[in-house]
């Protein structure tokens, strides 16, 4: 089912749902399958399942030369996706981005997607990979998320990428056309790369008038932020559904990981709290007291739902549920 028509039929009450990562090259399943095990008594309508593109690197070859080689970490997504489905009987979310992919590869995998009984997708850019200064597009791909939500509103309609006469001859049987809910990315504190909030906005509502369905934010521990956020959007014209995106902080690593990763701010009072614990088990007791309040506060608000960031870790996201849920 679309991650909207469960926002629908929850009438108002905020609903529960998180993000994980696919298991490393060589990892087992069964390592995701218990993280998301222990999360499932909270009943997600949806999971969201990342996706991780290739890296290079240079491999030294016999005699000295180097080879650039594409290695990818994480492969796997619409696979995942399908036993993630299929062992919970949970809708899932693939994420699907635009770096390194060609607009026939997005198809194909729409089109995989589709045929697994897939019904949501959160289409993103993705970031610039680590050897690149700024993000390249694939030759053949979308250099804007604007512009994958617009491929799949095409094909939404029956409309694939090379168009053409001969997949529909007239009396022809219909053709395949998908019905995939959108979802795209929002960025309460400004994505990093935009020169102001003005501009994100406006690219934001671009994306919403191609074709999204609901926004999910990128995450952030200022709720201030959040309300802002979602003010300029209604303001901008924006009426589609604004999903939070939460993170408990459990180690005091993160303080400053998690800003250089995501451009994002912690506020003071909390970088204070999590700096002067004894130690990570107690920054972990701030960090999910911290993230309570915050859900807290978001659920009175009326917001759709809360959406949380695992990153490969479920325990402290449980603590939290089992607090509201
Ligand atoms: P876009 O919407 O394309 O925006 C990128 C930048 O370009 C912004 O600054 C925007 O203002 C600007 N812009 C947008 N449209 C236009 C236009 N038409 N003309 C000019 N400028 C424009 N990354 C992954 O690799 N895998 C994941 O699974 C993943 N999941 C994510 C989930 C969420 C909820 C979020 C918030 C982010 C996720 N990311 C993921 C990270 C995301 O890919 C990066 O933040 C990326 O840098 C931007 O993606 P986007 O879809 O927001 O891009």
């Amino acid at each position: 089912m679309k991650v909207t028509e469960h926002l629908r039929r929850a009438e108002g009450k905020t609903l529960f749902s998180f993000e994980v990562l696919p298991p490393r090259k060589g990892e087992n399943i069964h390592t995701l399958f218990s993280n998301i095990e222990p999360l499932m008594e909270f009943k997600p309508p949806f999971i969201d399942v990342t996706y991780h593109r290739e890296e290079f690197v240079l491999r030294e070859r016999p005699g000295g030369l180097l080879q650039r080689k594409a290695v990818r970490k994480r492969p796997g997504t619409v696979g995942i996706c399908a036993a993630i489905k299929n062992r919970f009987d949970v809708d899932t979310v693939p994420h699907l981005i635009c770096g390194g992919f060609a607009k026939e590869e997005t198809e194909n995998a729409l089109i995989d997607l589709h045929f697994l009984g897939i019904d949501n997708v959160l289409a993103l850019r993705g970031d610039p990979i680590k050897s690149e200064g700024h993000f390249q597009p694939h030759p053949d791909g979308h250099r804007y998320a604007c512009d994958l939500i617009g491929q799949i509103s095409e094909l939404n309609h029956g409309r694939y990428h090379d168009h053409d006469e001969q997949y529909q001859p007239a009396g022809a049987e219909p053709i395949l056309s998908t019905d995939f809910c959108i979802g795209t990315a929002g960025y309460p504190e400004k994505h990093f790369e935009a020169p102001n909030f003005g501009s994100d906005i406006r690219f934001l509502k671009e994306k919403v008038d191609r074709g999204a369905d609901y926004i999910v934010t990128q995450m952030f521990f200022d709720n201030e932020e959040f309300f802002k956020f979602e003010r300029r959007c209604r303001d901008a014209g924006i009426t589609v559904p604004i999903i939070p995106g939460l993170k408990p902080l459990t180690t005091k690593s993160q303080l400053t990981a998690l800003p250089r990763a995501f451009f994002l701010n912690i506020p003071e009072t909390l970088a204070e709290a999590i700096h002067g614990a004894k130690d990570n088990a107690a920054a972990r007791e701030v960090g999910i007291e911290w993230c309570l309040n915050q859900s807290r506060e978001l659920m009175a608000h009326g917001v759709p739902c809360l959406h949380y960031y695992s990153m490969g870790k479920s325990e402290a996201i449980r603590r939290v549920a089992a607090g509201l849920f």
